[in-house]
């Protein structure tokens, strides 16, 4: 579901979302593997402050394993946690636990060395719309959907949800907005289906994504569409695909909706591999 952001709409869902960061100790910022810098919320760092943080690269198994390498290794670097995860099969969950004991280890021996009781950590999944915060959620409370219940003096109902022993999650997301000013950015979220078609002009992000394919990924391209070459001109480029899969018109005319359609599902159905659209490189220029 895509929602349409309005700027009140906006200023609800960062009060929602600070309301709740009262009640953790870690923010689990969930983003798209493939674009891990667009799927973020432009005012996330703003909005989360000092909480401690894990930047969860989500649909890992969707991106260019070479890619996520390098953003680890970038992220690294500014000092941020981040993880690898694919929500919809698992992998990754053990990790998200042992990570979040690691980042808090000296908040809870001090709380320990003060006679607190030990408790399960409390954690926020955020993200942006279709970034995959339910299913993650679900795949993370699977093992134990029991519901810890309210906390005392909490006015708003939250609810908790628990993974293993030490671990409790709020059973509902923080959602934001993407930064959609940046036409880009809306480009490349489209590409990766995090934006509905319907609300797009479907020919120029398939222009959009198949004039990057062309440059990061040709080798794909050539194999996927049986082409010899691939034309430096991007409309060229188009055609000669559409021709390949039949997507012509009666007059010889080139389909380009049909083509596009067919672009983009392929794209999003790893038909043409596991693909990244922003790496640490394009984003360092
Ligand atoms: P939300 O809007 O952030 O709650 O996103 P959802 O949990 O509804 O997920 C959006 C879509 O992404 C769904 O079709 C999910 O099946 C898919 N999805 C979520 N996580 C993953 C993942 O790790 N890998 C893949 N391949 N798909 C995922």
């Amino acid at each position: 579901m895509t929602i349409q952001w309005f700027p009140g709409h906006m200023a609800k869902a960062r009060r929602q979302v600070t309301e709740k960061l009262k009640l953790i100790d870690i923010v689990f910022e969930l983003v798209d593997a493939r674009i891990p810098v667009s799927s973020r919320n432009p005012m996330i760092d703003e909005i989360i402050s000092s909480k401690p943080r894990i930047v969860l690269l989500n649909k890992a198994d969707m991106a260019d394993p070479k890619a996520t390498q390098q953003w680890l290794a970038y992220f690294k670097g500014q000092g941020i946690h981040a993880l690898p995860i694919d929500a919809k099969t698992g992998t990754g969950m053990k990790q998200i636990v042992s990570m979040s004991k690691e980042v808090l280890k000296e908040k809870f021996d001090r709380l320990a060395a003060r006679g607190v009781k030990p408790r399960a950590i409390r954690a926020l999944i955020i993200g942006i719309p279709n970034v995959g915060k339910s299913t993650l959620i679900n795949r993370l409370a699977k093992k134990n959907m029991a519901k810890t219940g309210d906390r005392p003096g909490v006015t708003t109902a939250q609810q908790w949800v628990k993974v293993g022993k030490e671990l409790e999650l709020l059973d509902t997301p923080g959602i934001l907005w993407p930064k959609f000013e940046d036409e880009l950015v809306g480009l490349k979220l489209a590409t990766t289906g995090a934006i509905k078609d319907a609300i797009l002009n479907l020919q120029e992000v398939a222009f959009y994504a198949l004039g990057f394919l062309g440059e990061k990924y040709p080798h794909r391209l050539k194999e996927r569409y049986a082409l010899e070459e691939i034309p430096e001109d991007r409309v060229e480029l188009f055609d000669a695909v559409a021709k390949k899969r039949g997507c012509i018109m009666s007059g010889g005319w080139v389909d380009y909706d049909k083509t596009s359609e067919l672009l983009l599902r392929e794209i999003r159905s790893e038909k043409l591999g596991r693909l990244s659209f922003e790496t640490t490189e394009s984003i360092q220029q």
